[in-house]
């Protein structure tokens, strides 16, 4: 790990980079001329295109000539298990790194292999089979709990017995930059008979990770909990698109529907468990005891600073509005995991699982719009001087992720985007 640690690349990463060579996380892209996206890595502004270093046979020895970057997607490379993408990685590592010669003094394979991030689109990663959210932060689940049944019933009892989830909606989860446009649907205020139709007017933010899936397990067998590590590729930035209008009046008794599934969006790049491993923070002590199928020995919490930002239309510059952390999860990503599986649900390559809304012990570190304002009570002033109870036309959102090492960061990059108006 030390060695890890003081690793430079001869491809240059400032310190306050997300992506020096200590990351290596895996994205798809799309160069500006006519050819098909493909897989890629990064190093500080420089994107690596992998089907180049596959090509001249770098990684033969480790997929056995199998071409798996040419693919339009990662799912082909992460059915072949985290062995084989933690070798491939650690290949990279080896290729770009300051004292190695091969590449760094072949001036016609650096010029094909090399793009900066500015020239190239990243495209949605994987294609996703399914998705699932979970409600993993204790926090934002007795934040909620207050506000829409009081505080003595805040936290419903199954809460801290099992990691609450439902099933997402896989084809409207969106690659970072894609615009939202604002969900329409029924609504019913408390003093109104009658539900009504129209554009939500409480669109919110979720503040989520999430984790895909490299190899699944067949139908009818569990992922075991302490097993579960090895089925997890790597994770994104999530934000979770909530109508808690639509939300509100939908949600009983089957849950979410329609106020969650217009759109989900993720940032580029996976980044994998061995690039977070450095960063474990302290696991969360669990009262009462789970079941002895949730109960793992791994920690997978990590200490990865979360945060979120806002711009409206009339503001030049983001302004942050929330400060969280992963590690305040409470059910971890491999509990989560064996849960969802534990009737012998089949996970497949590509799948993802988010974590729920990552919500902090403190007012500065909600997760949504939702706590923040307090349900719309304690308005949030912005820098133009404007007020926002919840999000409205022609505001971005945006959100980062990262891991603070010794002159370093470990990070996830970004998820943004904008809110259209409703189609009229
Ligand atoms: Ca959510």
């Amino acid at each position: 790990m030390t060695d890890n640690f003081i690793r430079k690349s001869f491809i240059y990463a400032d310190s306050d980079s997300h992506f020096p060579i200590q990351n290596i996380p895996f994205g798809i892209f799309k160069s500006g001329d006519k050819r098909p996206s493909r897989a890629c890595t990064i190093i500080g502004d420089k994107i690596i295109d992998l089907t180049v270093l596959e090509s001249r046979g770098f990684f033969n020895d480790i997929l056995s000539g199998n071409n798996v970057f040419k693919e339009l997607t990662l799912n082909k490379f992460m059915s072949l298990g985290n062995n084989t993408v933690s070798q491939i990685r650690r290949e990279i590592q080896k290729l770009f790194d300051e004292s190695c010669n091969i590449i760094k003094d072949d001036d016609s394979l650096l010029n094909e292999c090399l793009h900066h991030k500015s020239e190239i689109k990243m495209c949605l990663p994987v294609d996703i089979g399914n998705y699932t959210d979970f409600y993993s932060s204790k926090e934002h689940a007795t934040n909620v709990g207050i506000m829409f049944r009081g505080k003595e019933n805040a936290l419903m009892p199954n809460w801290v017995h099992l990691p609450v989830a439902y099933h997402g909606r896989a084809s409207s989860v969106i690659i970072s930059g894609t615009d939202i446009i604002r969900p329409k649907g029924q609504t019913k205020n408390d003093d109104e008979q009658l539900p009504v139709f129209g554009p939500s007017k409480l669109l919110d933010f979720e503040l989520e990770t999430g984790f895909f899936i490299s190899k699944g397990n067949n139908h009818g067998d569990p992922i075991p909990v302490n097993r579960a590590s090895e089925h997890i590729f790597g994770m994104v930035l999530v934000n979770d698109w909530s109508a808690r209008d639509i939300q509100k009046w939908e949600y009983v008794p089957l849950g979410p529907f329609l106020s969650k599934n217009f759109a989900t969006s993720i940032s580029p790049w996976i980044v994998t468990l061995d690039a977070l491993e450095p960063f474990k923070a302290e696991k969360i002590k669990q009262d009462p005891e789970p079941l002895p199928y949730l109960r793992s020995v791994e920690n997978h919490a990590y200490d990865i600073l979360l945060e979120v930002k806002i711009r409206s239309e009339k503001m030049n510059e983001f302004q942050v509005i929330s400060k969280s952390n992963f590690k305040y999860l409470y059910w971890d990503i491999c509990q989560q995991l064996a849960h969802h599986t534990i009737t012998g649900c089949n996970m497949q390559s590509g799948d993802l699982l988010a974590s729920g809304t990552i919500s902090g012990p403190d007012k500065s570190s909600f997760g949504s719009m939702l706590e923040l304002t307090w349900r719309g009570q304690n308005p949030i002033k912005l820098t133009s001087g404007e007020e926002r109870k919840f999000l409205q036309d022609g505001d971005e959102i945006c959100m980062t992720g990262y891991c603070q090492g010794d002159g370093f960061k470990v990070g996830f990059g970004e998820v943004i985007s904008k809110i259209l108006p409703a189609k009229s």
